[in-house]
């Protein structure tokens, strides 16, 4: 048995020892066929019928309608930032923006280069500390889409409520992706990194409606095109194939582990105890965002001081608890809690956290 430590790495993250492991085995001589998957041919036989199954799985479990597309694209969510205005934003069509944080931010920057992009509401002067409210948001007149990121990794906030808006809502899952029921009926497309919830790094899984298509830019390269990867099944260039495969065997573990429901009620009971242990530890240990929007899957803390949490890092490091540094931006600690991060990892941290404080509080 290989070492373990308590992963709580941002992303690319933590993924279920029994993926790895069935990876591992498959990996040089992929059932038989004298070569690794990832060197024989996207079109074989082999290759077809894992591309088939992950996108099979993509739709089972997360409940995916039959109007929408699934497809895997590369550029990680980073190149949706760009595609997505790429694709609706012309002369006087605009698109609106959720200024929610470092995300959404990004998403909003790339947008305002190809069109009319602008901010229906701005978390900027708050710090970033909460989602707004729908009565909060102020739509223009030719607004094409409303732009939400459902969790900012990096702030660790969540939207928990959806914006009950005329416009159809595209939404940045990257870091709750399979963590909660997506109202369908709402969006036009969804889409995430795959790195954080499904797999290693190397696509965005995307959901587009396909009759939102009809009116979308084609004067754009091919590859930037929904329509040009909804038409080839994802099979439009050569796909990121361990990536696919990857993500398909992690849909799997999810769907034999429960499903969205599982996923969901999993993710609040893991978020919950380390939200106690901040809750319980009379300001020792701080939480500095909206109660109301605490992510599920980011759980950011500070220490009373700089010292204490540098301490605190290196303590948890040594005790085999990594990755607990936060962003860089924001500095103090983030732990990242995704789907295929054990219990037993939170556990671990939570009374970690609970002994730190009583030695040096
Ligand atoms: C990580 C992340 C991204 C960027 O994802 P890449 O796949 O690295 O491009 C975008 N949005 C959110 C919310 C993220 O967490």
């Amino acid at each position: 048995m290989s070492h373990r430590v308590h992963n709580f790495c941002a992303g690319p993250c933590t993924l279920p020892l029994e993926v790895l492991e069935e990876a591992q085995q498959e990996f040089v001589d992929y059932h038989g066929a004298g070569m690794s998957l990832i060197e024989m041919s996207h079109r074989a036989p082999e290759y077809d019928a894992v591309h088939g199954e992950a996108m099979r799985l993509a739709r089972e479990v997360f409940g995916v309608p039959d109007d929408f597309a699934v497809l895997f694209l590369q550029g990680g969510a980073t190149l949706q930032f760009s595609m997505i205005p790429i694709n609706f934003l012309r002369a006087g069509i605009k698109g609106a923006y959720v200024g929610s944080g470092a995300w959404a931010t990004g998403a909003f920057k790339d947008a305002q280069k190809y069109g009319d992009a602008y901010l229906a509401w701005d978390g900027k002067d708050e710090g970033y500390m909460r989602m707004p409210r729908t009565d909060e948001l102020t739509l223009k007149p030719d607004t094409r889409y409303l732009h939400v990121t459902s969790n900012e990794t990096i702030g660790g906030i969540r939207m928990v409520e959806w914006p009950a808006v005329d416009v159809p809502l595209i939404g940045d899952m990257s870091s709750d992706f399979m963590s909660r029921p997506i109202p369908w009926e709402k969006f036009d497309l969804v889409y995430g990194g795959v790195q954080k919830n499904l797999g290693p790094a190397g696509a965005a899984l995307v959901f587009v409606r396909k009759s939102a298509l009809t009116d979308a830019n084609t004067d754009v390269g091919e590859y930037l095109r929904y329509q040009t990867h909804v038409d080839k099944d994802s099979l439009f260039n050569t796909p990121p194939v361990f990536t696919i495969y990857m993500v398909g065997k992690v849909l799997k573990w999810m769907q034999a582990n429960g499903g969205l429901e599982a996923m969901e009620s999993w993710a609040a009971k893991k978020a919950g105890r380390l939200y106690r242990v901040i809750d319980d530890s009379d300001g020792w240990y701080s939480c500095p965002v909206a109660r109301e929007n605490r992510s599920h899957m980011n759980v950011v803390f500070r220490l009373p001081d700089e010292e204490l949490e540098k301490k605190f890092l290196q303590e948890a490091d040594a005790a085999g608890m990594k990755n607990l540094k936060g962003h860089r931006s924001v500095g103090g600690c983030r732990a990242s809690i995704y789907n295929a991060l054990p219990m037993d990892s939170v556990e671990a941290l939570a009374q970690f956290m609970e002994q730190f404080q009583r030695d040096n509080g």
